[in-house]
């Protein structure tokens, strides 16, 4: 237990806010793609252990949990997903916040009036889709146009999040235009920020970006996106990653409940080699033990310091160095 005392504050957030990726694979493969998801993955989170973990997330907090299903893409097993929003529902876990999608299953109008009222009589509140210059790569934006229409109509606007809705309204399939027109404007919206240069954006994107060098990051502590997001992902492998940093491990909840994750890492994230020095010091925090295992930082420097932390990490993953701090850097292959 940490030796915190009563009045002081917690290091570590409580996490109340939680996804269930339940599973890495997807119809698509996008640029932007921070878990590099494609079709070329069959992990899937079984309904009996995504509801052991949902409950003990809910029971880890004080203030319980809100959960949303995610992937990969979510309804590439429907039968699961409905199955595992009803088995939640008739134990009461509450609240399945959202559901993510990209709309690939919305072929048809029938297709999704079923589904979504389906989700709603299985207590989803909200849907999301994801629509955007990557996605249309993938799949024809007529679906998430036909997607959206629908959940409004059934389920009301408030009930509907379109990332981004400026794109759905004027965007277009990606997928049509000359490579080098569609390459232009990936990196026009990349520039803009909106997405985090890690994963499959750091092959495609982030190289062909306004570059700084690895030393214009020191001092931009990670402790916020580590430790006080209150936000944590599950990956079907059990895998607990903070929320926006893919591919950095908190604990494993295959071996081990959350609570005790959560406890665990509020006693010991300082002495850990990758959370506790990103926590204090951000990726720049790690250039000397790099460096010293022969880690050379790009001459055309990093696009963020995302950018520069997935280089780090993927050197210390084994792409290139020696492969270290397996504990804290995996799944090994989101590196590769
Ligand atoms: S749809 Fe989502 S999960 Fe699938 S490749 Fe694109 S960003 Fe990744
Ligand atoms: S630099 Fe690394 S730890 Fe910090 S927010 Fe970005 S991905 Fe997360």
């Amino acid at each position: 237990m940490s030796a915190r005392r009563r009045d002081e504050p917690m290091s570590v957030k409580y996490w109340s806010f939680a996804g269930l990726m339940l599973t890495y694979w997807c119809n698509a493969r996008c640029a932007s793609c921070y878990l590099r998801c494609s079709p070329g993955h069959d992990e899937r989170m079984d309904a009996g252990f995504a509801l052991r973990i949902w409950r003990e997330l809910i029971d880890a907090c004080p203030h319980g949990c809100r959960i949303h299903l995610t992937g990969g893409e979510a309804f590439g097993d429907w039968g699961s997903l409905i199955e595992l929003a009803r088995r939640a529902q008739g134990e009461q876990l509450r609240p399945l916040e959202k559901i993510e999608t990209n709309a690939f299953w919305a072929t048809d109008r029938q297709i999704v009036r079923r589904r979504l009222a389906a989700l709603d009589e299985a207590g989803m509140v909200k849907l999301v889709i994801s629509a955007d210059p990557y996605h249309q790569q993938f799949v024809p934006i007529a679906r998430c146009r036909l997607l959206a229409k629908e959940a409004m109509e059934l389920l009301g606007a408030q009930r509907v999040q379109v990332r981004w809705r400026d794109w759905l309204a004027g965007g277009c399939d990606t997928d049509a235009l000359p490579a080098d027109e569609r390459e232009s404007l990936f990196l026009h919206y990349a520039a803009s920020g909106r997405d985090r240069m890690t994963g499959r954006a750091t092959d495609t994107l982030a190289g062909r970006l306004a570059a700084h060098p690895a030393e214009a990051f020191e001092g931009s502590s990670c402790r916020d996106a580590l430790l006080r997001s209150r936000h944590v992902h599950v990956g079907p492998d059990g895998l607990v990653m903070p929320g926006a940093c893919a591919g950095i491990v908190l604990g494993r909840a295959l071996d081990e409940s959350i609570s005790s994750i959560w406890r665990r890492l509020e006693n010991d994230f300082d002495g850990r080699p990758i959370v506790g020095v990103l926590s204090r010091k951000g990726p720049a925090g790690l250039l000397d033990e790099a460096q010293a295992a022969g880690f050379r930082p790009s001459p055309d420097g990093y696009a963020s310091k995302c950018h520069l932390c997935w280089s780090l990490r993927k050197f210390f993953a084994g792409f290139a160095g020696e492969k270290r701090f397996t504990n804290e850097i995996a799944p090994v292959w989101l590196y590769a």
